[in-house]
């Protein structure tokens, strides 16, 4: 059973889905990573998510919301609020009319600030269901501006030593917030045709990079720093270039052995996504009666049970969790 595509929260009272990874009449997209969308008939979602996604969603009838904009069915309201995860992410707020009992689903969130997303805003709720990605002890992320120290240093010792770095970030959203970062320290930066053109659409949707970049097209010029996505296909693109230095940015850079396992010369913890600590406070400061976790170690459920709170994880994502509560 190809369980990945039965992927979803179903709140059965609205006869709404969150994030299903199955077409639906209707489906909030909290935001554009493509393990949290299907081409639905009528995706509720943020304007700038709509942006980046405008072909996947070609054939539907989107309903596009700002944030703080609430939209009104007969017996619940929808409002969704930012979630500094990626351009265009947004938590989702769903409210019964009838019982006024508000569920509040996170998405993938990130609670440190970023250049290219909108920053994050805690909604209050009395049923919290929370990506735990890093919902473990081990997934503690030093200070942001001591890592991004780190690699703009690491890039300049490579380029000063005659190398060319090529720093690995996934297509939507890493790549756009790192070339960000870049260009502010006065990088030259060339990036892979798919991850460029996500970028030139980040601009479309009101973005600003301090300074310009280009598309790689195979021709290195002298002193640039190449971003492309990590994987096989990049070891390809870049066979032909010479004495380059892989780094990885990654949350999972926190291991031991994470270089070595992110196919990188380095690795640092940089993530889009809130750490162990982040994702506890954030449910202090949410203060709900109930918490769901979903998508990640099922360890954070436990440690908020160990603190009195109503918790449970639901396995990876695959179940469809049926709340009873709208
Ligand atoms: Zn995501």
């Amino acid at each position: 059973m190809d369980v990945i595509f039965d992927r979803g929260i179903y709140l059965p009272g609205p006869d709404l889905w969150l994030d299903s990874r199955r077409k639906r009449p209707v489906s909030c997209i909290s935001h554009a990573h493509a393990d949290h969308t299907a081409a639905h008939d009528r995706p509720i979602l943020t304007g700038a998510t709509l942006g980046l996604l405008s072909k996947l969603l070609r054939r539907s009838d989107p309903c596009a919301l700002e944030y703080g904009d609430t939209h009104h069915a007969p017996s619940w309201s929808l409002t969704l609020y930012p979630a500094g995860h990626c351009l265009g992410s947004a938590q989702v707020l769903v409210e019964s009319k009838a019982s006024g009992h508000r569920v509040l689903y996170t998405g993938d969130f990130r609670v440190r600030p970023s250049p290219t997303a909108e920053p994050l805003e805690p909604a209050s709720c009395d049923t919290l269901i929370m990506e735990s990605t890093f919902g473990s002890p081990e997934y503690v992320f030093p200070p942001q501006e001591e890592t991004l120290a780190r690699f703009f240093a690491t890039l300049r010792r490579w380029l000063a030593a005659g190398c060319v770095p090529v720093v690995l970030a996934y297509r939507m959203g890493k790549a756009q917030e790192l070339l960000h970062h870049l260009l502010s320290e006065g990088f030259e930066v060339a990036l892979e045709e798919g991850a460029y053109a996500v970028a030139r659409r980040h601009e479309e949707l009101g973005v600003k990079f301090p300074g310009g970049f280009r598309s790689f097209q195979g021709d290195l010029r002298d002193g640039e720093t190449l971003l492309f996505p990590p994987g096989r296909r990049t070891r390809a693109a870049l066979k032909g270039i010479r004495r380059k230095r892989y780094m990885a940015m990654s949350g999972w850079a926190v291991l031991d052995g994470a270089r070595r396992r992110l196919g990188a010369d380095e690795a640092l913890p940089f993530s889009d996504h809130a750490d162990y600590n982040e994702l506890i406070d954030y449910v202090k400061a949410v203060s709900p009666k109930r918490v769901y976790t979903v998508f990640g170690f099922p360890h954070l459920a436990r440690r908020l049970r160990a603190e009195g709170y109503d918790a449970q994880h639901l396995e990876n994502g695959r179940e469809n969790i049926q709340l009873r509560f709208l």
